[in-house]
């Protein structure tokens, strides 16, 4: 019996999920929200229960160390040595990175160096690995890139056509994002074809954050996000692609300092700046069916992006066997992905089966047997990814 924990530090939270690997099941599962200020928030579920706990946890030492007794007290865990592993997601992993590795002082080294490229993020992972690293030193660390698996993409689609030192010299390059979760259902998609020899695919993954990537033969050749997430669709509160002199106009001319805009660009803009209404795309329907025309637009703007990045891929792919929907808009609303098929159905001869595209639940095929290109529902599981990762290189 091997114990595996995934854990996902971001810059004020914790999520985790402990797996026990023999046979991939959940043993407990939560977050920690809020970690440094006053009214942290821990919540755990185990065993079919949920619990709740609003106190101050001052630093993410101590939010692992809540964790740990927690497991404990509970006794989820008789003792901590029973988790083996320990896998932690990494969100920027630069050009070091190509697959998942133990963790040593010369890959801290190397996220640390890339933190520039992921500031609220890396620093974060670092400060978790040592705490769990110092808390169970018996375990081993494994890191998880999210941009791991984007590195199959070719210099054509990654450089950027500015001056080519900046890629050489300062490695400012599209590395994209949501790689774990582009993998994973990538990768189901294929075994639901039938793990044919070749496949192309495009997944949606659209979230709070969102990105597409097309996947050739189980690779990524394209992706929508960049040298940062911010880069891509529109989102929830970041823009997604936009003309750099918006950039400077706002600073230029209308007097705005570099940080407020980048914070808009990140945290109020997508969804919540077209709409003024929210971010949340349960939100923006709802306040567009009852009328408001912002809202509505900021739908047709989302649905539009992500139109146009199906459009794209399917030309550079040549042709498409799948397009694949995850994440919390692509797995729940059947509105969002009725509204982005719409504008391709013609142009790529897709079919949706309204029924399972409308009743359906989880993982499912939502396109009717005529139609050119399947259409999958696939939830997403990045910590299962994680905790298999591992499993296997720590060889549990
Ligand atoms: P992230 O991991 O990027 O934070 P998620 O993948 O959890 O985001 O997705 C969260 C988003 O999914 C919510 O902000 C909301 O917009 C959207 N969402 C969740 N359920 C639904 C639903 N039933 N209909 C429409 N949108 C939904």
């Amino acid at each position: 019996m091997s114990k595996v924990l995934a854990v996902n530090c971001g810059s004020s939270s914790l999520k985790f999920q402990l797996f026990e690997m023999d046979t991939e099941s959940v043993i407990t599962s939560g977050i920690i929200e809020r970690i440094g200020m006053e009214d942290s928030i821990f919540t755990i579920k185990y065993n079919g229960t949920k619990d709740k706990k609003v106190f101050a946890v001052p630093t993410h030492k101590e939010a692992v160390q809540v964790l740990l007794d927690t497991l404990i007290e509970k006794k989820i865990v008789e003792h901590l040595d029973e988790i083996k592993g320990i896998g932690h997601r990494v969100v920027q992993g630069g050009p070091y990175f190509d697959g998942s590795c133990v963790v040593d002082d010369d890959v801290i080294a190397k996220i640390d160096e890339l933190s520039p490229l992921a500031p609220l993020h890396n620093p974060a992972h670092i400060i978790g690995i040592k705490a769990f690293k110092e808390a169970i030193p018996t375990a081993g660390a494994v890191v998880v890139f999210d941009t791991a698996f984007h590195h199959s993409i070719k210099p054509e689609n990654a450089v950027y056509p500015i001056p080519y030192k900046f890629y050489e010299e300062n490695k400012i390059r599209k590395y994209g994002a949501h790689g774990t979760s582009h993998y994973y259902v990538s990768k189901r998609t294929q075994e639901l074809l039938g793990n044919p020899e070749h496949a192309n695919i495009i997944v949606c993954h659209l979230g709070a954050g969102a990105s597409l990537c097309a996947v050739k033969d189980g690779k990524s050749i394209d992706t929508s996000m960049g040298l940062t997430p911010l880069a891509g669709v529109m989102m929830a509160t970041r823009s997604g692609d936009i003309d750099a002199s918006v950039v400077d106009h706002l600073i230029e001319n209308l007097g705005y300092d570099m940080k407020t805009v980048f914070k808009m660009l990140n945290k109020e803009s997508g969804l919540l700046g077209v709409s003024g209404v929210s971010g949340d795309m349960r939100d923006i329907i709802d306040a567009k069916d009852a009328g408001n025309q912002r809202a509505e637009l900021a739908f047709n703007i989302f649905r539009k992006r992500v139109a146009d990045y199906i459009g794209s891929y399917f030309v550079e792919l040549g042709h498409v066997d799948a397009i694949s929907f995850t994440a919390g808009i692509g797995e729940n609303s059947f509105i969002a992905r009725e509204a982005i098929i719409d504008l391709i159905k013609e142009a790529l001869g897709i079919v949706l089966d309204d029924k399972a595209n409308v009743e359906g639940h989880g993982e499912r095929l939502i396109s009717a047997p005529e139609s050119k290109i399947k259409v999958f529902v696939i939830p997403t599981d990045e910590e299962l990814v994680i905790a298999r990762d591992t499993k296997e290189l720590l060889n549990l």
